[in-house]
């Protein structure tokens, strides 16, 4: 966007307020408000978060355990966004991480569970996180589908010790085609007047969407695109790495699996071992974008971007969680850091993601002004119904104890896993 300063000046520009000496985090500045002559629709907030891997809005999901695996990949990428896989698995599992991403076509993702018509539900955590329990004839995905027991019907059954068989309903469930999209899908549910459908891959059911969610994905956010999508038609996924030789066998599972961009994830990204990580990944896999970092200085940048990188990944000390600046004293304040890196950086067209400490979107605005690309969020994120784990309610048992029984407050505190 061009920007016209004003005719008076008032404030400091961007320049001379970061080089005064002093290290500013985003809630240690401010924007002076200027002048509007557009409509908001006219805004245009497509990026790029490497070189090659360009985005409809500029979002990254953190590479932690508790952020990103397929659904929140599923979810960003049908957003016009990203994830990136964490590598807290071995490269299999995140390797078939990213497969199972890559080939959704809606945004909901179910784990289905099966069993044949002579066997027991023993309680309800057999259904695990879903609604229904499908009946095939082997109790395993690809046999022949007979019948389906909701979790509701289950808990109505008075007589736990009768067979799966004996009150499943009897019809085998709609199914559709895996490649079904979300209008599709949704037309069936309507038409069909069902609650749920399976849907089928290879005469086997990979999934089952139910009508719950897809009018819970129907409140996202309307994005013109399809979401990200790369040439192959799949959605869009990253995937952190490390350093060490073993990495390099990890890199090669996920490349096979589709990976797009692969990122270094290291909290002090200046280090020989990165510089060399970096000029293996753009020997070996050429068409493959690679994102180095953390970096905060001018200096750790340019390094980077001379071995080759395709992005860069700002902060430290940053995160939420991050203890990088008590613990190793070293860090900077994120403003500066992704206002210096990104000064750098856009003169050699490397994309910057300002990483950690989004806690509102006013920080993402800042990010986006003092020129990051995309802004990398965990937090933010973690928690949400895309995030791995389950809801876990504890009941707190500080309440009044008072004569006759326990009355007065007992609060329920949600855990994320
Ligand atoms: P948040 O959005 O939660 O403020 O920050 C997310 C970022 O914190 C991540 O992208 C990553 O850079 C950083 N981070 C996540 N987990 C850890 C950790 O265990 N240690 C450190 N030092 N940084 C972390």
């Amino acid at each position: 966007m061009d920007f016209t300063p004003p005719p008076i000046e008032d404030g400091f520009t961007a320049e001379k307020l970061f080089n005064q000496g002093f290290s500013y985090t985003y809630d240690d500045v401010i924007f002076l408000p200027h002048y509007i002559d557009f409509p908001a629709e006219a805004v245009n907030l497509s990026s790029r978060i490497s070189r090659n891997v360009p985005l409809s809005v500029p979002f990254v999901a953190s590479p932690m355990d508790t952020v990103s695996e397929s659904a929140m990949a599923a979810a960003m990428a049908s957003l016009g966004a990203i994830a990136v896989i964490h590598s807290n698995m071995s490269p299999s599992a995140q390797a078939a991480v990213i497969r199972s991403a890559k080939s959704r076509r809606v945004p909901i993702l179910s784990h289905p569970v099966f069993l044949p018509p002579s066997s027991y539900i023993d309680s309800p955590d057999d259904f695990a996180d879903s609604p229904y329990i499908l009946v095939t004839e082997s109790g395993d995905s690809k046999s022949k589908l007979l019948g389906y027991v909701s979790k509701e019907s289950y808990t109505n059954q008075n007589d736990k010790s009768l067979k799966v068989r004996d009150y499943m309903a009897p019809s085998a469930p709609i199914t559709v085609p895996w490649i079904h999209d979300l209008k599709e899908i949704d037309k069936v549910l309507e038409e069909k007047k069902t609650d749920f459908v399976g849907l089928l891959k290879d005469n086997e059911v990979v999934d089952v969407i139910t009508k719950d969610e897809v009018e819970r994905v129907k409140g996202y956010p309307k994005l013109a695109g399809p979401g990200s999508v790369s040439a192959d038609g799949e959605w869009m996924v990253g995937a952190a790495i490390g350093t060490r030789e073993q990495d390099k066998e990890r890199l090669e599972h996920l490349v096979k699996a589709g990976v797009n961009v692969v990122i270094l994830d290291s909290s002090q990204g200046n280090s020989s071992y990165q510089l060399e990580m970096i000029k293996y990944v753009k020997k070996v896999y050429p068409e493959l974008d690679v994102v180095g970092g953390n970096v905060v200085t001018m200096y750790q940048a340019e390094n980077l971007i001379q071995a080759g990188v395709d992005g860069l990944r700002v902060g430290m000390g940053s995160g939420s969680i991050c203890t990088t600046q008590e613990v190793c004293a070293v860090g900077r304040g994120q403003a500066t850091a992704v206002y210096k890196v990104s000064s750098i950086a856009y003169k050699s067209g490397v994309p910057v993601i300002a990483d950690g400490g989004i806690s509102n979107s006013g920080h993402i605005v800042k990010a986006l002004s003092l020129g990051a690309s995309t802004v990398m969020m965990g937090s933010f994120l973690a928690g949400s119904t895309e995030a791995p784990g389950t809801f876990e309610y504890q009941v707190r048992t500080g309440a009044a104890q008072v004569e006759g029984g326990i009355h007065g407050l007992v609060s329920y505190e949600k855990k994320y896993f």
